[in-house]
């Protein structure tokens, strides 16, 4: 069916883009997230260290690209 067809389209297209958009910024530690969440900045120094120079902090589980 032709509308089966574009729905499958249409979240493939989702699920790549989602994908490419988290490579490209890294991915957030679970601390920071959390802190995120909540309207905060994660106040860990490590994780202050690693914002300055535009990175996740890979001490707390953050991955950068
Ligand atoms: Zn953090
Ligand atoms: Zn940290």
């Amino acid at each position: 069916m032709r509308t089966l067809r574009l729905c499958a389209l249409l979240a493939l297209g989702l699920a790549f883009g989602y994908t490419f958009g988290e490579a490209a910024e890294g991915q957030k530690a679970k601390c920071c997230q959390k802190a995120e969440k909540a309207g905060k900045k994660c106040d860990h120094a490590c994780c202050v260290e690693a914002a300055k120079d535009g990175k996740q902090c890979e001490k707390c589980g953050g991955k950068n690209k």
